[in-house]
């Protein structure tokens, strides 16, 4: 590993500071991927500012019934929080599904929605990919790309982005509160990742020397919510597809009065389902309905050579969530041993 100097802040003025005063500086969280990535070579960051030493770690309520969940909340605390559990079950079951105990316990809000993609050939620096090298090429491309994206993907880059959490912020609606040079604004959670375009290596729209102090989710009475994700293997891995949702019914659960869906495992970004959305706003969540409408939204998908089975496995996984909460809205949610 190349040798860095490592700065630790106590306050967000100090961490900007420093961050903007030291070419080659990154911020530094919990470190579950970036520290992996400098031990590949991937990241050569000249400075480390640590960010666990700042205020950022809090989980509270709002006035506004807002939840606000601090940058540096580490994800176990997040997806145990009683009120997280209670309102918002979509964001603690990603949490859940997204890591093991172990990491889950180090890595932070930020982190997660910051991580990088698992694309193999990002990670091997032997290879050429734009997302690490911008201009030199992708080459997962033409060769083992089953993982990849099927949604908004460009000739520059096929990567999907491996957050759970992000996936589930895009269904609810979330804010992500940033603070640089500027001072505080916050950005959807929808319009937070980018798609690949011409410029890959840039995942989000974070601007440099910006650090992500919250996320604030706003309250969702009487919605019910859900994630599901698949994956090669039943303990902890990333998304081949995910789905999370947030349903709001009529009096009788007949009737959809709001629905939020979102993919995660198909894009450079987590795919907030907007057609399908429409299509079921007022509409009763029958089976054939359910079909179509996530259909018209993955008629948009153009797959790569190996990886058509995902729109079908994202196509299975959306029907039956939005099932599940059609039934929850019926007869309840249902009942915990
Ligand atoms: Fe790099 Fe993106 Fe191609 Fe992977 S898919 S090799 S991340 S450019």
């Amino acid at each position: 590993m190349k040798p860095f100097a490592y700065v630790r802040a106590t306050t967000l003025q100090e961490a900007t500071a420093a961050h903007a005063g030291r070419p080659g500086s990154r911020y530094l969280a919990g470190g579950t991927n970036l520290v992996d990535l400098m031990k590949l070579g991937v990241e050569r960051p000249a400075t480390l500012v640590d960010l666990a030493r700042l205020p950022l770690s809090g989980i509270e309520e709002l006035p506004d019934g807002t939840l606000r969940i601090g940058g540096t909340a580490r994800n176990s605390d997040t997806a145990a929080h009683p009120l997280v559990r209670a309102r918002h079950p979509v964001l603690a079951q990603a949490l859940l599904a997204g890591a093991s105990a172990q990491l889950r316990n180090v890595a932070t809000t930020g982190g997660n929605l910051l991580q990088r993609t698992r694309c193999p050939y990002f990670q091997d620096v032997s290879t050429a990919c734009n997302k690490r090298e911008p201009g030199s090429g992708c080459a997962a491309r033409d060769a083992v790309h089953r993982d990849h994206a099927v949604l908004g993907h460009s000739a520059h880059c096929i990567a999907t982005h491996p957050s759970d959490l992000a996936v589930a912020l895009v269904a609810l609606d979330a804010d992500i509160e940033l603070y640089g040079g500027q001072g505080t604004r916050t950005v959807p959670a929808a319009s937070f990742h980018r798609l690949p375009g011409e410029q890959p290596e840039q995942d989000t729209v974070l601007q440099h020397g910006e650090i992500v102090t919250a996320v604030l989710v706003p309250p969702a009475p009487g919605a019910l919510s859900l994630y599901r994700k698949a994956r090669e293997r039943a303990s902890y891995a990333f998304a081949l597809a995910s789905v999370a949702a947030v349903l709001e019914s009529g009096p009788d659960g007949r009737v959809v009065r709001r629905v939020a869906l979102a993919f995660g495992g198909l894009a450079h970004r987590p795919w907030r389902a907007t057609t399908a959305e429409a299509r079921l706003t007022g509409a009763e969540p029958t089976a054939e309905a359910v079909r179509e409408a996530v259909e018209a939204e993955l008629a948009q998908a153009r797959p790569l050579r190996d990886n058509a089975y995902k729109v079908a496995l994202a196509r299975n996984l959306a029907c039956d969530v939005l099932a599940a909460l059609a039934r929850q809205a019926q007869d309840g949610p249902p009942r915990t041993p």
